[in-house]
């Protein structure tokens, strides 16, 4: 019989600079559902093995934000928008009352910044050799300072928000349209679930918009088991993980890790809290912003008005 359980989400917080790397681990385990490896050593070893293997996706999840004067020394670093996870901005500094530019981006952008433009600095300011591009690189700008990692002071353009989902695989194939999102996925290839440490099972999200106890939810069980029955039995047979996922229905259940920055996650609210997203996608960015208002409400009391309900 298949496992069936609720969709849900929760946030991710990294707060600060001495946690990108676990915070990076336990992203990127997500894909491998290899959590339970995790020890006080593992991170650093982890990282490396995804940045040898091209895996870098998964170092987007972790957001730095920088400052430095509005200086014309500084102001080229306005051209280099052009890399992506990258997002640059003049803004009023509410703690020095003067104009600073803002730069901030994931990890992943910071070393395409130095690949592309050879602009070390910021790199250098996070600090941990791991992700530099070079050692000995000299710096671009005038005075920068690394001001905090995920969440600032700034407009919403600075603030990232990472969230860990469980929702069925027809949501997550919805949700990473969003192209200014990063994602890793529980990966239906390496993950094979006829084994032990998924407990020879399948596990199914439980359908919002088929009613329990209707004649229509039985025919939906029925179909879950018999795919989980031929799952097992292809599994016995020798067949792997690639040959077993191409009878994974929309029902399946995946870890998801998202992050973006607020800017995105707003846009990603409007589409998706609304009526016209398929109801899977709606109830998890319904608990997405639930939570999110609880934690940010100046950010996000305007949809959660027009999405929840009153405050
Ligand atoms: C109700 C609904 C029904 C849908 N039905 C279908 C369907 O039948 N088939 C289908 O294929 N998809 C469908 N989609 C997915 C949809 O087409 C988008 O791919 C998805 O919603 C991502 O949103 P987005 O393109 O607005 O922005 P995101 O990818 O979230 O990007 C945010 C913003 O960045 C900008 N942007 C990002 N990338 C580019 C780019 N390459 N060029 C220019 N601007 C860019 C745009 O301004 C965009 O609004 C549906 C979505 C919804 C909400």
């Amino acid at each position: 019989m298949v496992r069936i359980v609720e969709a849900d989400a929760e946030i991710y917080p990294l707060e600060k600079k001495e946690d990108i790397c676990t915070h990076i681990e336990r992203c990127g385990r997500t894909c491998y559902k290899s959590e339970n490896m995790i020890t006080n050593e593992t991170a650093v070893p982890f990282i490396n093995g995804i940045l040898k293997s091209g895996h870098e996706s998964v170092i987007e999840h972790a957001n730095v934000i920088f400052t430095m004067p509005n200086i014309p020394e500084n102001r080229r670093i306005l051209t280099m928008r052009d890399i992506r996870g990258l997002n640059i901005s003049v803004e009023r500094d509410s703690l020095t009352g003067e104009d600073a530019i803002v730069v901030s981006g994931n990890m992943r952008a910071f070393r395409d910044l130095a690949r592309k433009y050879d602009i070390q600095d910021f790199l250098l300011l996070i600090g941990n050799p791991l992700f530099f591009i070079k050692q000995d690189a000299s710096r671009a700008f005038d005075g920068i300072k690394l001001e905090s990692v995920q969440t600032s002071r700034f407009s919403e353009l600075h603030n990232y928000i990472t969230i860990h989902s469980v929702c069925d695989l027809g949501a997550y194939k919805d949700i990473t349209r969003h192209r200014l999102a990063s994602f890793s996925i529980e990966s239906t290839r390496y993950c094979n679930y006829a084994k032990g440490k998924f407990g020879s099972e399948l596990t199914m999200i439980e359908p919002c918009n088929i009613e329990k106890g209707t004649e229509m939810y039985a025919e939906w069980l029925k179909c879950m088991n018999m795919i989980e029955e031929s799952y097992m039995k292809m599994a016995a047979l020798g067949g792997k993980g690639d040959q077993l996922r191409m009878l994974l229905p929309h029902s399946v259940k995946a870890d998801m890790i998202m992050s973006a920055n607020i800017t995105e996650w707003k846009h990603i609210f409007s589409l998706r809290c609304h009526q016209a997203a398929h109801p899977s996608v709606r109830l998890i960015m319904k608990k997405m912003l639930n939570a999110f208002y609880r934690q940010w409400p100046d950010f996000f009391a305007e949809q959660y008005r027009e999405f929840i309900g009153q405050q």
